[in-house]
């Protein structure tokens, strides 16, 4: 009998595939699956929808018979633009950046970077501020300005403190009914602020692995956890060469959701919004319309400069 199931663990040639009562069988591809204009090393990532049948009830293993149409999946391109790429997720309903003004400092050239990465696949992404309990009155004002800075483009962002608890009913709010992409630095929460939000799942601190933290060397296997009922955190490891190997110069600013807006004010319609005249990007920057940080992140990227830190 052909079930529903949501791919939640790969390893590469054998797939968790949880069905739509939560039972958990050890699935395996039957056949060849070519996705068009795709040259990917993996048929089948975490977060598929795939359609199974039970092959040995006692064994618990499950043959995979199709996939469904990805609403959206991040990719791992190749270093080399002609090998395959490695679909690290898909079906992907939001991201969130996890970052921390102080132990550790998240740089906003890195949250930046997410959030360029994030747009390029579609994915909506909130910024949410951890460790507020460990600032003063300064920093919370700070970390008020950065987050009035993101909601003006258009960023939902939201504070918590896993330990105090602040937050964190909005934050498990944030998650619910949805597959989310938890990603930030090592050491910001995210082990923390997950267990807070389902104590049940007691991960250990630094168990959810980061977006971009981890190295090019790490295994590709992604792994899903379940929160709640129909709620599921990805962990992807290895991203860090993610994202902007494969994005044209001119398309960076795109990605910014405040440039995207002004790109047909630019006198020249290549302007990279650097040095050219008439553009009214950098006019924007100069009235205080675009926020200094976001324009100098837009620069690096341009520059192809590594801000991930
Ligand atoms: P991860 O690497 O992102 O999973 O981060 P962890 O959840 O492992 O947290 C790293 C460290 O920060 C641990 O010692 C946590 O107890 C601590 N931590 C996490 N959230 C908070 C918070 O909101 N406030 C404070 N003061 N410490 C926190
Ligand atoms: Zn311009």
């Amino acid at each position: 009998m052909l079930q529903k199931g949501l791919v939640i663990r790969s390893t590469g040639s054998w797939y968790d595939i949880r069905n739509e009562d939560g039972h958990v069988y050890q699935g395996r591809l039957k056949g060849k699956f070519k996705i068009k204009g795709l040259k990917v090393t993996n048929p089948i990532a975490v977060g598929d929808r795939v359609q199974f049948e039970v092959e040995d009830v006692t064994e618990n293993t499950a043959v995979i018979l199709d996939i469904d149409p990805r609403e959206n999946y991040i990719i791992r391109q190749s270093v080399h633009k002609t090998a395959h790429g490695h679909i690290l997720a898909a079906n992907i309903d939001q991201a969130v950046m996890l970052a921390t003004l102080t132990l550790p400092r998240t740089s906003l050239g890195f949250i930046d970077r997410f959030l360029v990465t994030a747009e390029a696949f579609r994915i909506p992404t909130t910024v949410v501020f951890n460790k507020t309990d460990i600032l003063n009155d300064e920093g919370l004002g700070y970390q008020q300005e950065i987050m009035d800075m993101y909601e003006s483009i258009g960023y939902s962002c939201l504070a918590t403190s896993a330990t105090e608890g602040d937050g964190v009913e909005a934050f498990r709010q944030l998650l619910d009914h949805k597959i989310t992409l938890l990603s930030g630095h090592s050491g910001v929460g995210k082990s923390s602020l997950v267990n807070a939000v389902a104590p049940g799942l007691n991960l250990r601190t630094n168990e959810v692995s980061t977006f971009a933290n981890k190295g090019v060397h790490t295994t590709t296997f992604a792994e899903m956890f379940e929160l709640a009922p129909e709620t599921f955190i990805i962990d992807t490891p290895g991203i860090k060469e993610l994202g902007l190997v494969d994005m044209a110069k001119e398309e960076i600013s795109h990605y910014f959701p405040e440039m995207r807006d002004r790109l047909n004010q630019c006198r020249f319609n290549n302007c990279l919004h650097v040095n050219e005249p008439g553009c009214a990007v950098k006019e924007a920057v100069g009235e205080g319309n675009i926020a200094e940080s976001r324009y100098m992140s837009y620069l690096s990227m341009l520059d192809g400069g590594d801000n991930r830190r």
